[in-house]
């Protein structure tokens, strides 16, 4: 049936020229980090627009309703319970982050070890400090701790104080794959620095955040990629927001989940 409709589609085109080839080598985001820390929660990118540039990702979705996780041309979001579902491809998105992901460089781990020392390990393989990396780590883990945020209504808050109503979920002994990027500090108003990760079982029934694991047994995947699109709409109220204070703080405490509500 597809074939046909292909068949059909090329004689209605003139030249029947064929689809250009994916760009691969290439992390592309809608928006910036700082626009997500400053509440800017809808977006006007589709998840089937987004996934024109890659299969492979994170971000979260309008009215900041979950984590998502894009694996295998499929987008999942983890609700406030955890649970793990399957989102239709007209849903939109404020922040996403995705690649074409291509194994470049892989790691091994055979024995359990804390996070920090993991990602030690995982900082030794990475080319270069200056650039992001995609980073797809699956196997075995004797446990991973994660987040997910409820959906907000406007007037939205700032990032910080929204992240406030968190969950927070421990899932023990479980397979899974973390899907994640690495990014360095100097574009730290671009994305998150450092490792970010969002984590889905094999059975894509529960997950979220990473906020703290322990792999057992995994494979360390790292795509090395040479450029970074990021497709930042300049309209009102982003015109007139402050965008340019320094979020460091704040950022680390997100992203880590060691924050202290503010008043
Ligand atoms: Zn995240």
């Amino acid at each position: 049936m597809r074939v046909t409709f292909c068949i059909a589609a090329c004689f209605a085109l003139a030249g029947c020229a064929s689809p250009a080839p994916r760009d691969r080598d290439v992390i592309y985001q809608t928006a910036s980090i700082a626009a997500l820390l400053e509440g800017f929660f809808d977006g006007e990118a589709t998840f089937a627009d987004v996934l024109r540039h890659g299969d492979f990702g994170l971000g979260t979705f309008n009215a900041l309703d979950g984590e998502m996780i894009a694996i295998g041309g499929r987008v999942y979001r983890v609700d406030h319970d955890g649970r793990v579902n399957r989102v239709p491809l007209h849903e939109k998105t404020p922040f996403s982050i995705v690649t074409f992901f291509d194994v470049d460089h892989t790691l091994v781990v055979t024995h359990p070890i804390d996070y920090a020392e993991f990602q030690k390990r995982i900082d030794a393989r990475l080319p270069s400090r200056n650039e992001p990396y995609a980073i797809r780590v699956e196997g075995e883990f004797d446990f991973v701790r994660t987040r997910s945020v409820p959906r907000q209504r406007p007037p939205y808050r700032r990032l910080v104080d929204a992240a406030n109503d968190q969950n927070e979920f421990e899932m023990t002994s479980v397979s899974g794959v973390m899907v994640g990027f690495w990014f360095p500090q100097q574009m730290s108003d671009v994305n998150v620095p450092g490792y970010h990760f969002h984590f889905p079982t094999d059975d894509r029934t529960r997950g979220g955040h990473v906020l703290d694991a322990r792999p057992r047994r995994v494979t360390v995947a790292i795509d090395e990629t040479s450029r970074l699109s990021v497709a930042v709409t300049f309209d009102e109220p982003s015109r007139s927001a402050d965008l340019d204070r320094s979020r460091r703080e704040e950022l680390e405490k997100i992203e880590s989940g060691k924050w202290v509500p503010l008043q």
